[in-house]
């Protein structure tokens, strides 16, 4: 565990600072992204629109997202959390945990687009040197530019390390070979950050020997989409046959690039626990309105203990995801990198989420199931948050271990 209790520490009461950013980020969503989606509609909200035959995203909505992206990078939203040196703002991770937490509380489509997710600069990029920094970290920082980041293959996931991607040195450049499947942002992306290994685990050992490449889109062929469903047209497999880039492409160390992941693993987790509590939020003041306004059997639906516990129960899980995101975030401040809370916060937070989605489906009755309402929609971004950035049962044998188990 990072700090303990006992340090005088976490502070509910949101500093100055936050509060600016809060409230301009919802004049952001009122002022600039909404206008945004207004023009594309029903296009953003109803599942079947937006999409080629294949599920790709139409350049209509890519269009828009990219645009909500650069606005956001141009009024220093975008990749506020990032060191101000890269041309970041650098925003406290409590900030940061708030913000994303404030934007999942919006309806309005596109908000989340405003903070920087996996197509945007994340702090692996800020170990970008020399002619890296022009190419590739400052036009991310601008959103001029979108990124992925490439670990995930069709024979690990969880497992990771045991990577099949290889990288050899062949005189002044690199050759990849290997298969990334389910990498958010890939069909786009104008670079792929790609893990590789480089040194045999025999000797590097299992989290020794890899290595990080920036790879750009016209250097690797993109497979077949992995669409989810809750996720259409935003994954697809890298396909690297014998592809060289020049040593220089290299970002951070040769075979550290594992570890430099696993110093940021706290960061991916706060912000979906973060998001995940955001919607929870969102769902429970829809189904209390909902509860409050519907009747059944002369009464408001609110008023059976039935409906009104589960409301109650979800209210009570996300005060308690929402007290872990702060204890997580704030002990990010303090330089720890938060393995067991992040990994508390990421398993606890995106079950309540899930739970909630469910339970609020069910106090609408048919019309949670409804296409046209965002409440299943809800349910298949939960359902993805349990899996996503280590699954539910990663994390859970990650606090086993932090507990001395
Ligand atoms: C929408 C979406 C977006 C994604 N984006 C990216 C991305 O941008 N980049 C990227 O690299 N990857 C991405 N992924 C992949 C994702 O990170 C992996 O799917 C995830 O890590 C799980 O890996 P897996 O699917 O191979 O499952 P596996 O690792 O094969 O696991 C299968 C099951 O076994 C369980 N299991 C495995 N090991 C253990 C263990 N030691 N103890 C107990 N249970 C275990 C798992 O919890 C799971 O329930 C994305 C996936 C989705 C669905």
């Amino acid at each position: 565990m990072g700090r303990s209790a006992n340090d005088s520490g976490v502070a509910f009461d949101i500093d100055e600072e936050t509060q600016l950013i809060l409230r301009s980020l919802d004049e952001f969503v009122e002022q600039e992204v909404e206008p945004i989606a207004a023009e594309l509609g029903e296009t953003l909200t109803n599942p079947r629109l937006g999409h080629e035959p294949d599920g790709r995203l139409t350049d209509e909505v890519l269009g828009a997202i990219g645009r909500v992206r650069k606005r956001s990078a141009e009024a220093g939203y975008y990749a506020m959390n990032m060191p101000s040196d890269v041309g970041g703002e650098d925003v406290s991770a409590v900030t940061w945990y708030r913000a994303n937490k404030r934007l999942a509380t919006s309806a309005v489509p596109l908000s989340n687009e405003v903070l920087a997710g996996p197509a945007g600069p994340k702090p692996l990029l800020a170990a970008a040197e020399g002619d890296q920094i022009e190419n590739y970290l400052e036009p991310a920082m601008r959103a001029e530019k979108t990124t992925a980041f490439a670990q995930t293959e069709p024979g690990v996931g969880s497992d990771s390390p045991n990577m099949d991607t290889n990288a050899e040195k062949d005189g002044d450049e690199w050759v990849l070979d290997g298969t990334k499947q389910w990498i958010t942002n890939a069909p786009y992306a104008d670079f792929v950050q790609v893990f590789a290994r480089t040194t045999p685990q025999a000797e590097a050992g299992r989290h020794g020997g890899i290595t990080c490449f920036i790879v750009e889109d016209d250097e690797f062929e993109l497979g077949s989409l992995n669409n989810a469903v809750g996720s259409v047209g935003r994954q697809a497999e890298v396909r690297l046959d014998d592809v060289r880039v020049p040593a220089d492409r290299v970002l951070g160390d040769v075979d550290a690039a594992f570890y430099d992941a696993m110093g940021f693993l706290g960061l991916g987790r706060l912000e979906i626990g973060a998001q995940a509590i955001g919607s929870a939020e969102w769902l429970l003041d829809r189904a209390t309105e909902f509860a409050t306004d519907r009747e059944a059997f002369d009464r408001s639906i609110g008023d059976f203990q039935a409906i009104s516990h589960k409301i109650a129960r979800g209210r009570a899980n996300v005060y308690a995801a929402d007290a872990a995101g702060l204890r997580c975030a704030w002990t990010l401040d303090g330089g720890d990198p938060a393995i067991a809370e992040s990994s508390i916060l990421k398993w606890f937070a995106t079950n309540t989420f899930w739970e909630v989605a469910d339970d609020v489906v069910q106090v609408h009755g048919s019309s949670g199931l409804a296409e046209e309402n965002p409440f299943m929609d809800r349910l298949h971004q939960a359902r993805i948050f349990r899996v996503v950035e280590g699954t539910d049962e990663i994390q859970l044998n990650t606090i086993a271990s932090q507990y001395g188990l």
